[in-house]
């Protein structure tokens, strides 16, 4: 017989606390196991009313009590039940539990989060991230995983864009199952975790909650046999040629996405992306730092003192450097525009001199040095 609380307590729907804790009271001293001493019958009864009493005398308890009721409830008591099934109607048997027939999507029928948020309300909230995480629907499209994979381009290219085209190996659907990772005619049998029905049940606080079988995914069947050529992935690898295009400016450790190269979708899900994660190699010519390029160039001494012009490769193209006369080590000069357009800024290419000191003089050379000091110092 199906139980529902308020007829437990004889109370109408519509009565108010008080009078719901009056009934009470007469029940439960009527029942209560002290009085009826190896008693089942009042023993369950008791029971029933301390679990009808505990649910109705919370304002906030009986309002979501009264939700499920009405939705899920005793037909008895008018419970329409929901479109596309609802709850089967069992009614609430024994101590006000609450049972499904096996096949409730509990967020089809509240809506996502409708139904955790009641029983995360009556019962806390590790119920409400399971049924969320356990109700996520198994045969659903699902997008395929994306590929990772790693490029290291030169300062330059990563200024002006790089198209490159590259051999790897990407994930197809695998033609001999045809992705489904099972083996052709390996057959198939009751799944042994849910005996077939697709569902497994979990109780909480007098509740039993379904949920899609994690074993089969609520197929209610599983196969016998993987798919040998794919070993049950559902996707196989091919070595292929594609074109990749590097945009200028791209960043260290910035990334480009291919869409679509990735592993085969599940359920009619679209392919997963190729993702290229650009590193931009060490160079010895240039360095960079956000927008701006760092370069260097050696220089005499007496070029530093009497100035000259010196070659300078950019990261395009080579340019004349006018150094001034009297050039101190270390100096920086600036190429404006000769960096990297970030955005819409446009870095400029940094250029510190080095003086190089000679060694290994020859006679004549260490003369005229010689001789340079000693004016020097007279001009001093
Ligand atoms: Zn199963
Ligand atoms: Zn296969």
């Amino acid at each position: 017989m199906a139980r529902d609380y308020y007829q437990i307590l004889g109370v109408d729907e519509k009565a108010d606390k008080d009078e719901i804790k009056k009934k009470y009271r007469v029940l439960a001293k009527k029942y209560h196991p002290d009085r009826n001493k190896g008693d089942k019958a009042s023993e369950d009864k008791f029971k029933e009313i301390s679990a009808a009493y505990d649910t109705l005398k919370d304002d906030k308890k009986r309002q979501q009590y009264d939700m499920i009721r009405r939705y899920g409830g005793d037909p008895r008591m008018g419970g329409s039940g929901f479109p596309g099934g609802g709850f089967p109607g069992r009614g609430f048997p024994g101590g006000g539990g609450f049972r499904s027939n096996g096949n409730i999507d509990i967020n089809d029928m509240f809506g996502s989060g409708g139904m955790g948020d009641i029983f995360s309300a009556l019962f806390g909230d590790n119920v409400r991230s399971r049924t969320r995480q356990r109700n996520r629907q198994p045969n659903q499209p699902r997008k395929g995983r994306s590929l990772k994979i790693d490029m290291d381009i030169t300062p330059e290219q990563s200024a002006n864009g790089v198209k490159k085209k590259i051999r790897i190996m990407l994930p197809e659907e695998c033609d001999t199952c045809n992705g489904s990772g099972y083996k052709k005619g390996g057959g198939s049998r009751a799944c042994t975790r849910c005996h077939g029905t697709g569902q497994v049940s979990f109780a909480q606080g007098g509740f039993a909650i379904s949920r899609p079988c994690p074993s089969c995914l609520g197929r209610g069947v599983e196969q016998r046999q993987m798919c040998d050529r794919c070993k049950g992935t559902g996707a196989i690898k091919k070595r292929k040629t594609i074109a990749v295009k590097i945009p200028a400016g791209i960043e260290d450790t910035g990334t480009v996405r291919l869409r679509g190269l990735g592993y085969p979708g599940k359920n009619g899900g679209s392919k997963g992306d190729l993702i290229i994660k650009v590193s931009i190699m060490g160079d010895q010519k240039f360095a960079r730092e956000d927008k701006n390029i760092k370069t260097s160039v050696d220089i005499s001494f007496p070029q530093a003192a009497l100035g000259t012009k010196v070659p300078v490769q950019t990261l395009t193209k080579k340019v004349m450097l006018n150094i001034p006369a009297g050039t101190q080590p270390g100096t920086k000069m600036r190429l404006k525009g000769a960096g990297i357009k970030v955005g819409d800024e446009q870095g400029d290419l940094l250029v510190t001199v080095n003086i190089v000191v000679p060694k290994d003089l020859t006679d004549r050379q260490k003369e005229l040095l010689e001789e340079f000091e000693e004016l020097s110092k007279q001009a001093a």
